[in-house]
């Protein structure tokens, strides 16, 4: 089993969503909550010998999994996901975005949580043969897109610890909607000063369920005090921005700089932190990627120094960000107006992913 195989067999779904069901979910698809009509996997074990191989990539009717109840991801939380999109462009093709960083990230995440690699052919292949078969589910409206949901379980049943030597990679997609119903509104952030995403060494680098599940009791404080997202913070480290549960953060300042905390470690390394760099390179500003800490946001916003904030992720693309709540402390004004940097941006983002603006990075990946 050393070679890995990279053909998928297909088993396509004989009892597809009936086109009216589907036509009514598109409508109105919202974030996450309906599924396409199958599923793409391919399977890791390792041999009697101990040499590990991918093989059985196929694609299959979406359904539920059938996992032993001892299946190490269950107990030990062994998972790592990838999060992107796929758009619908004017001729009909289909298109995602920078998919080979996705790959890499994925590779990186699986080192951390010692999964095993996917080879990136593998990993394009699965998206290629789960969108052409449920091309018919990705919305075609102003910010629709297929949302794709690539993830890796250890499925081994033993209650040992020690890495998984079965493996799942599968892939499942959601038709998504406008994020924002079509008007983005800054959001208000809570500091989150009673919990950490990510510490040094930890996983916070990598894309896990487990970063995910840890922020939870921190989104539900932020809730608790009306606001949308939490912002943590290096609390070791002078309170240094970090950045929100699932997004980067990044300022725009009033001397032409647009400035992201620096990778420590600990900050997931977004597609679209990386796409907005360069782009904001494009357009002449002074990019920087360093330590930023809360006492700057807060003096800058005082002075006028930081004219924008805003966070960036593949699901809402790029928010405004309108207050930091601290405690009971506000930085920033409740009326403040989406920045002019953070929508330009935003909608040239868009605009290459849609199709609608030129592509002179080559970042665009044809599905179908
Ligand atoms: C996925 C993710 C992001 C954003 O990454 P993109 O590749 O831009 O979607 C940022 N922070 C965390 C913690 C994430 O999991």
């Amino acid at each position: 089993m050393t070679a890995t195989e990279t053909q998928f067999t297909q088993h396509l779904s004989t009892r597809r969503t009936p086109v009216e069901e589907r036509e009514a979910v598109l409508a109105n698809p919202g974030f996450g909550n309906f599924f396409t009509d199958h599923t793409a996997i391919v399977d890791f074990s390792v041999d009697e010998s101990g040499v590990g191989g991918w093989h059985s990539a196929r694609l299959e009717p979406y359904g539920p999994i059938a996992l032993d109840p001892a299946a190490a991801v269950l107990h030990y939380g062994q998972e790592i996901f990838e999060g992107m999109k796929a758009y619908r462009h004017a001729d009909g093709s289909v298109w995602t975005f920078r998919a080979d960083a996705n790959a890499a990230r994925l590779n990186r995440s699986a080192v951390r949580l010692a999964l095993p690699q996917l080879p990136e052919e593998l990993f394009l292949e699965s998206l290629r043969q789960l969108v052409a078969a449920d091309q018919d589910w990705i919305p075609s409206g102003d910010g629709e897109s297929l949302y794709i949901r690539p993830f890796m379980i250890a499925t081994e049943a033993f209650l040992g610890v020690r890495p998984a030597r079965e493996v799942s990679y599968r892939v499942i997609a959601s038709p998504a909607g406008n994020y924002f119903g079509g008007e983005v509104r800054p959001v208000d952030i809570w500091v989150s000063r009673n919990y950490a995403r990510a510490g040094r060494g930890g996983t916070g680098a990598a894309k896990a369920g487990g970063n995910y599940a840890s922020s939870l009791a921190a989104q539900l404080e932020a809730e608790a005090h009306g606001c949308k997202q939490v912002l943590f913070l290096d609390q070791f480290n002078d309170n240094a921005v970090e950045e929100l549960g699932g997004m980067n953060v990044f300022f725009v300042f009033r001397d032409g700089s647009l400035v992201t905390p620096a990778l420590s470690g600990t900050i997931l390394e977004g597609v679209t932190r990386s796409s907005v760099i360069q782009l904001g390179r494009d357009r002449g500003l002074d990019v920087v990627e360093r330590k930023i800490t809360l006492d700057e946001w807060r003096d800058g916003v005082a002075t006028g120094d930081i004219t924008e904030v805003f966070a960036c992720g593949t699901a809402a693309v790029i928010t405004p960000i309108g207050r930091l709540r601290d405690g009971d402390e506000y930085i920033g004004t409740a009326d403040g107006a989406a920045g002019e940097v953070t929508m330009s941006i935003r909608s040239q983002l868009l605009g290459i992913q849609t199709g609608a603006v030129e592509d002179t990075h080559g970042w665009l990946v044809r599905l179908v």
